[in-house]
């Protein structure tokens, strides 16, 4: 059984994100999206919100399932018997930063292989952070966010004008 693990922020989880899942859904047995906890980042939603948010997007990909941790990822592909870590691989910046993160989990765990599809070009230039940015604004978010996502990131985005 080919298992993969897709890591990630997902603070929110954006249309590139999805576009990834759901065509690595049909490259893998079992997926698992794992909401990694990043102790130095001020994430927007909590990790039970995130999760769930993923999960109402995925709904209909039987071999997708939604996890948090905040174990290494090496560490948390052994204990998953992951054996492929999956990316998705933006523009420019993305390659250093993935490279230079993939060879250091081989090093922690010699059995993990780090994968990468290329993101969909409609989608190479969006992240969650240029999200949020535009969530300040009156802008048209359905080119960037799963529908399902956009009523709830505009609701917090709202609590957070009103400085909660
Ligand atoms: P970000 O906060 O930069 O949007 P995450 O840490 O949540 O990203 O990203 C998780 C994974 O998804 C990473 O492998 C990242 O390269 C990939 N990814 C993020 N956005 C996209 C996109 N638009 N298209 C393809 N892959 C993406």
């Amino acid at each position: 059984m080919k298992i993969a693990i897709y890591p990630g922020s997902f603070d929110p989880i954006t249309s590139g994100h999805l576009n990834i899942i759901r065509r690595a859904s049909k490259i893998f047995d079992r997926l698992i999206v794992c909401v990694m906890v990043n102790a130095t980042k001020q994430p927007m939603f909590t990790r039970e919100e995130r999760v769930e948010m993923i999960r109402s997007v995925v709904s209909d990909l039987p071999n997708v399932e939604v996890d948090a941790s905040d174990e290494l990822l090496a560490e948390y592909a052994k204990r998953k018997g992951g054996c492929v870590i999956l990316k998705g691989l933006r523009a420019g910046s993305d390659f250093e930063n993935e490279f230079q993160m993939a060879l250091i989990n081989r090093k922690i765990n010699p059995k993990l292989d780090t994968m990468f599809l290329t993101a969909e070009s409609q989608y190479m230039y969006l992240s969650s952070s240029t999200v949020k940015e535009l969530g300040n604004y009156d802008v048209d978010l359905s080119d960037f966010l799963p529908d399902q996502i956009i009523p709830v990131f505009k609701q917090r985005i709202a609590v957070i004008r009103q400085g909660g």
